[in-house]
């Protein structure tokens, strides 16, 4: 894509998305209402975005003839997780516009990248340092305080690739078990609660954000969601601005969540940023029944170069993730009064699996 030729995809256009999981299985319900076609790309032939579309492309990431087809097939190309290896992305972007742009994967990609992105906006984060030896994590834990939080660089999710590091605790042990030669400590946040803020932003730099949503994880995993979030609406303010000059800053197109901390403080609450994940996200869930407009179909809209809406949110909206075993109880929830039920078509409910989830949305 230039900027003398971007985007604009018309009604029976294809989307080729790149991963195969809810989140390209929502998108894809999304895209198909408004009379788009989709195409998703994912080595697992047990995906549940195969279920839901007509073509799909089974293969590695790495299988350049395989991309060179898809490309072939589709108009525009996205992504549903952002651990998207740079050749396939590269691959694609030499044949089809890649939305969001994958050069945002460089820095979404990597914790440090994306924390100096972000301080580098003005932007609080919580203190971090750079670890890649057992030397480096004892000058960082000098530097920030214990306890701290020592992450790996790349690839973690879902809590996983992390270690709380206390006082007392052997730094040459934690560095051991976490088995990675990049990572980055950061200073453990006594946050009051956590938020998050679902942005698009669209091809001629508008920026929409939903309704802030307070999230309550168990085991590192997203539990429930809350919009709008109990929060003063200057700090709402605050958290969406936030998010639009992240979006912004990032020349965006897509949707993007951002997740933030609400530390107390002595002159009230403020904000800090924790993560920045370059896709739709589990936080964005209740929009799906909870809003005008759901976050799958504004992405939609934003790589297809055509308007953002206005979302307007129904009420009090709660989600609730269905995980591993949660997800046998759904016979129960499709009776609950007023409660949306959706299933991921997932087969085996293994536990820490996202099954499914509910939103009970009741009026204001
Ligand atoms: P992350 O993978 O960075 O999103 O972290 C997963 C969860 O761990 C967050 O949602 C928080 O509940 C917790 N967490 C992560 N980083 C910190 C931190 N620096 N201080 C306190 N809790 C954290």
């Amino acid at each position: 894509m230039t900027a003398s030729n971007p985007v604009k995809l018309k009604p029976g256009d294809t989307i080729g998305i790149l991963g195969g999981g809810q989140l390209g299985r929502m998108l894809a319900m999304a895209a198909g209402r408004l009379g788009l076609r989709c195409q998703v790309f994912s080595p697992d032939p047990d995906s549940p975005a195969f279920d839901v579309v007509q073509n799909a492309t089974c293969a590695e990431y790495a299988d350049v003839e395989a991309l060179e087809l898809f490309a072939g097939d589709v108009d525009v190309v996205t992504y549903e997780f952002e651990n998207v290896p740079a050749a396939t992305a590269m691959t694609l972007a030499a044949r089809r516009p890649v939305l969001p742009n994958h050069k945002i994967l460089e820095t979404t990609q990597d914790r440090l990248a994306e924390k100096d992105f972000v301080t580098g906006l003005g932007i609080a984060t919580a203190r971090y340092a750079d670890v890649s030896s057992v030397a480096s994590l004892r000058a960082g834990a000098a530097a920030i305080g214990l306890p701290a939080v020592l992450k790996t660089r790349r690839f973690g999710y879902d809590g996983k690739g992390q270690a709380i590091i206390r006082e007392g605790d052997d730094p040459a042990a934690v560095w051991a078990d976490l088995e990675t030669r990049s990572a980055i400590l950061e200073g453990f946040v006594p946050f009051e609660r956590e938020i998050s803020v679902i942005a698009a932003r669209g091809a001629d730099g508008t920026v929409e954000c939903f309704d802030v949503t307070e999230n309550k994880h168990g085991d590192h995993i997203l539990r429930v969601s809350h919009a709008p979030a109990a929060i003063p609406e200057s700090l709402a303010a605050q958290a969406r601005d936030i998010a639009t000059r992240i979006a912004t800053a990032l020349n965006y197109i897509g949707v993007l969540a951002v997740e933030m901390f609400v530390v107390p403080g002595r002159d009230g609450p403020t904000l800090m940023v924790n993560e920045i994940a370059p896709r739709v996200h589990n936080s964005g869930h209740w929009t799906l029944d909870g809003a005008s407009v759901s976050q799958f179909e504004q992405h939609i809209r934003a790589i297809a170069g055509w308007p953002l809406a206005k979302a307007i949110r129904h009420g009090q909206v709660t989600m609730t993730n269905l995980i591993g075993d949660d997800v046998l109880g759904y016979e129960t929830w499709l009776t609950v009064p007023g409660a949306t039920v959706h299933l991921y078509g997932k087969a085996v409910a293994r536990p820490g699996r996202k099954m499914g989830h509910v939103t009970e949305v009741k009026p204001d």
